[in-house]
């Protein structure tokens, strides 16, 4: 087995914080660094021979936002997975915090195992990123860069966290629909009250994004209140 990967905990909940620490170094997979405010998070994270492959991050701290302080970490070009701390119930938190670059969230009050699970799929998903590429019809899908590539004409499609989330969830369901509220869930969380319109606002944008012709989709497709993904659709085109 690999060794203990270092978590960084910022939380300015001190007992929490104590907690959390004392609790995720139990389960034997992680080292923990914790922080109380933003200035020791970012002091933690710019150490000389500090590593970090994940950041649990709350949003309220002495010093400033947790989501700020994850834009920056991605401006800075640290791309390691950050899962959220957020309020109860407190979607415009989770929505800034996608927005600023976060992977996910948990929102407070969270069971342990719940929050492990979460931090153990988005190192998963990062240990995985750099060389993951799948093809989508005539493009070459980059998750990691959020970036659809189309060699055949020399384009670059960049997407949003959304879309590529999308994309990512539709790509593993191998073609079967997914229905809205399935989508729903997986992209914008369990606990966000977002509505499918929303859904439906986001695949029109990726539609037009990634269609030759968006009023006749082929690749991303409308099926049993949902949609799906025609994977090797436009390939012929691609290749003829
Ligand atoms: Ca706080």
């Amino acid at each position: 087995m690999t060794d203990a990967r270092p978590i960084l905990i910022v939380e300015d909940d001190a007992a929490l914080r104590a907690t959390l620490a004392e609790q995720i170094a139990l389960c034997g997979e992680f080292s923990i660094l914790e922080a109380g405010t933003l200035a020791e998070a970012g002091a933690a994270l710019n150490a000389g021979e500090a590593r970090c492959d994940a950041v649990l991050l709350d949003v309220g701290l002495p010093d400033g936002d947790g989501r700020e302080f994850c834009a920056e970490l991605r401006r800075d070009g640290k791309r390691m997975p950050v899962i959220m701390l957020t309020g109860a119930d407190a979607e415009r938190d989770v929505v800034r915090g996608l927005d600023a670059g976060a992977n996910d969230y948990v929102a407070k009050p969270f069971r342990l195992d719940e929050l492990l699970a979460r931090v153990r799929a988005q190192l998963r998903v990062f240990d995985n990123s750099e060389d993951a590429v799948f093809t989508i019809g005539p493009y070459v899908f980059r998750p990691s860069a959020k970036l659809l590539l189309e060699p055949a004409r020399g384009r670059k499609i960049r997407l949003t966290d959304k879309e590529t989330n999308i994309l990512k969830f539709l790509y593993r369901a191998a073609g079967r629909p997914v229905p809205r509220q399935v989508l729903l869930n997986e992209v914008w969380g369990y606990s966000s009250s977002v509505t499918t319109h929303t859904l439906e606002t986001h695949i029109y944008r990726l539609r037009q994004k990634i269609e030759a012709d968006p009023t006749r989709t082929r690749l991303l497709l409308t099926a049993n209140g949902g949609y799906g993904l025609d994977a090797r659709a436009g390939q012929e085109a691609a290749a003829a």
